[in-house]
C-alpha cells in the first residue's frame, strides 16, 4: 500500500467533502490530482458535465477564455495572458458522495446499519452512537462551532459528541470544541483501506507517517551532484526539490557562473525550448502557497540575478 498516496486521496476527500459541490481538477494540486484515481478507484467520487467550450486560464486563474485545439494540444484564449496550454483534465469536474463518506464512515466505526442517519443543520449530520457517544459529521468546523448550541444542545442533546470534519485550511484553534465534544480531523483519523475507510486511533500516527528523505547534499554550492536537490538556509520547508526542467537549467548557470549569459544560450545549453528561465518557475493558481512548488521559484527569486538592461542571467554564487 503506497501510505502517500492513500494520504493524497483523504485530502482531496477532504477538500471536496468541505466545499461540497462540483470541483473542477484545474483547482486541485498536482498532488491532489495523485488521490484522484484513488478516490474513482473506491467510488468515492461522483463526474460533474464536461464543459468544452471554454475554461479558466491555469497561468492567471482570473479569466476564462474559449478553448482551441491546436497541433500541440488544447489551449485557452486568456484575455490577458494570451494562448496558453491547458490540461484537458481542467475540463473535468468531481464532487464527493457525501452519502458514501457516511457510509464508510460508520463501517469504520462499526456503527450499525439500521441506525438512521439525521441532517441536523445544513452540512451537519449525526450518524450514529460509537463508544456510546454520538457521531457528528460536518463540512467544516467553523459550521459546526457557528451551530454548536442547536447541534449539542438542542431539541436532542448530543454531549460529549465526536465530531468529524476535514482539517480547515487556516490556522484552527486547538481544541474549539473543549468541553462539548472531541474533535477529529477527517484527514487524520481515518485512512483508505481497500474499498472502506479504517480508523487510525491517535497512537498509531507516527508509525504511518511517510518519512521525507534525509537532509540532501549539497556539493555544487546549494546544489546536490544531480541539480535536482537546491539546499538555502533562508527556506523554512528543507530541501527544495527541483524539476527535470529545473535542474537543468541550473546545472547550466552553475556551469557558467563565472560570467553572465543570455536566455538564449542558457536555455539552448539545457536543451529547453522556453524563450525565459523564469518560465520554468511559473505556478500554476492551483499549486500557490504549495512549498513543493514555492520552492523552486524561491530559489530561482534567490539564486538567479538578472541584468535587465542586456537581458543576462548569472547564478548569484561565485565560490
Ligand atoms: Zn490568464
Amino acid at each position: 500500500m503506497d501510505a502517500t498516496l492513500h494520504h493524497r486521496a483523504m485530502g482531496l476527500a477532504g477538500m471536496l467533502f468541505s466545499r461540497g459541490g462540483l470541483s473542477t481538477e484545474n483547482t486541485f494540486t498536482t498532488t491532489q490530482r495523485e488521490g484522484l484515481h484513488l478516490l474513482q478507484e473506491v467510488k468515492a467520487v461522483l463526474p460533474g458535465p464536461t464543459q468544452a467550450t471554454d475554461a479558466l486560464c491555469d497561468y492567471c486563474g482570473l479569466y476564462r477564455g474559449r478553448v482551441f485545439r491546436r497541433h500541440d494540444g488544447l489551449t485557452v484564449q486568456c484575455p490577458d495572458c494570451g494562448p496558453t496550454l491547458l490540461d484537458p483534465a481542467n475540463l473535468r469536474s468531481w464532487r464527493l458522495d457525501d452519502q458514501w463518506l457516511i457510509r464508510k464512515l460508520r463501517g469504520a466505526l462499526s456503527i450499525d446499519a439500521s441506525a438512521p442517519v439525521t441532517p441536523v443543520v445544513e452540512g451537519v449530520w449525526d450518524i450514529g452512537t460509537h463508544k456510546r457517544r454520538p457521531v457528528v459529521l460536518g463540512r467544516k468546523i467553523d459550521g459546526v462551532m457557528w451551530q454548536a448550541l442547536k447541534i449539542f444542545h438542542g431539541h436532542e442533546p448530543r454531549r460529549n459528541s465526536w465530531v468529524i470534519t476535514p482539517r480547515p485550511f487556516g490556522p484552527a484553534l486547538m481544541e474549539p470544541l473543549a468541553g462539548t465534544a472531541t474533535w477529529w480531523h477527517l484527514e487524520d483519523r481515518f485512512a483508505i483501506h481497500g474499498l472502506a475507510l479504517r480508523y487510525v486511533p491517535l497512537d498509531a500516527e507516527q508509525g504511518g507517517r511517510v518519512q521525507e528523505p534525509g537532509a540532501a547534499y549539497a556539493v555544487h554550492g546549494p546544489f546536490t551532484a544531480d541539480f535536482g536537490v537546491a539546499v538555502l538556509d533562508d527556506w523554512p520547508h528543507g530541501p527544495i526539490r527541483l524539476s527535470g526542467a529545473q535542474s537543468r537549467l541550473f546545472a547550466v548557470l552553475w556551469k557558467h557562473r563565472h560570467q553572465a549569459q543570455t536566455a538564449e544560450l542558457l536555455m539552448r545549453e539545457a536543451g529547453l525550448a522556453s524563450d525565459r528561465p523564469l518560465d520554468l518557475f511559473k505556478i500554476k493558481v492551483a499549486n500557490r502557497g504549495d512549498p513543493a512548488y514555492e520552492g523552486p521559484l524561491h530559489a530561482y527569486e534567490r539564486l538567479v540575478i538578472r541584468q535587465r538592461r542586456l537581458g543576462l542571467y548569472q547564478l548569484a554564487w561565485t565560490d
